[in-house]
Order: C-alpha cells, then structure tokens, then sequence
C-alpha cells in the first residue's frame, strides 16, 4: 500500500481518482471521483487476491494428488526426482509434524512425507483431527 501513502501525501496539491486518474472534485479525503470507480478499484484489489489464493491452493491440491497416487499405489519410499517428474513442487505444503522421534514431516493436507537422505522420502499418511491452539 505504499502507493496509497504516497498518493495521501501528495493529495493537498492535487488528488486524482485511484481508479480512473481523473482530478477529483469535493471533499479533501475523497480518494475515488464516483462510486463506480470505487468500487471498480476495490473489485481489482480483491480479484488480485482471490487468485493468488486460488493459485496457491491448486499448487497444494496437485501435490496431494501425487502423495496420495503414489501412498494408494502402496509406494512409501521415493526418489525426489521422481517427485519432481510428476510435478512435484516442494515449497507449498499445509503443516509440518514433528514425531516423537524427532522426525519432521512435511504434509500436504493428510499426506506428509520425511527426508530420509540420498535424496529420499518416506511417505505417510495422516488423518487424524489437528488440534488448532
Ligand atoms: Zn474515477
């Protein structure tokens, strides 16, 4: 929102609508010529939004289908190359669980995998209820 700190600060001079650039007319704070650019802008703001969680939660989804394809198969020990070949991408997960034997699993929803070495991974399936605190 730097951009609205900037536009405040330069809006004693002259204030033009955040959506349409037109000079507006009326009270100091208005920041928008009419309600219609308002709500334009706003509308962007929150399409913007919308996709980038969409986006992310179809990264996580893709992953799960690989983990769960691959545990339904009965397949728990795999190459990461293997993982990538399918699409893999190993920076989106929901959690991690940490075992009691020190064990850091990373999860996709109920799938979770540990790094076993050598490039590696042990997959795992996990439903139990999470406990939020
Ligand atoms: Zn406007």
């Amino acid at each position: 929102m730097y951009f609205l700190y900037l536009y405040e600060n330069f809006s004693a001079v002259e204030r033009k609508c955040l959506d349409c650039g037109d000079t507006i007319r009326g009270r100091a704070d208005k920041k928008f010529c009419s309600d219609q650019c308002r709500n334009n802008f706003n509308n962007k703001l929150n399409r913007d939004s919308n996709n980038f969680v969409r986006n992310v939660h179809g990264l996580l989804r893709k992953n799960r289908r690989i983990l769960a394809d691959l545990y339904d198969e009965g397949k728990t020990i795999i190459h990461k190359d293997a993982l990538y070949a399918m699409g893999y991408n190993f920076s989106f997960f929901t959690h991690v669980i940490e075992s009691p034997g020190g064990n850091r699993y990373h999860y996709c929803y109920e799938y979770g995998f540990r790094e076993k070495g050598d490039d590696f991974i042990e997959l795992k399936q996990n439903s139990q209820y999470i406990e939020y605190q």
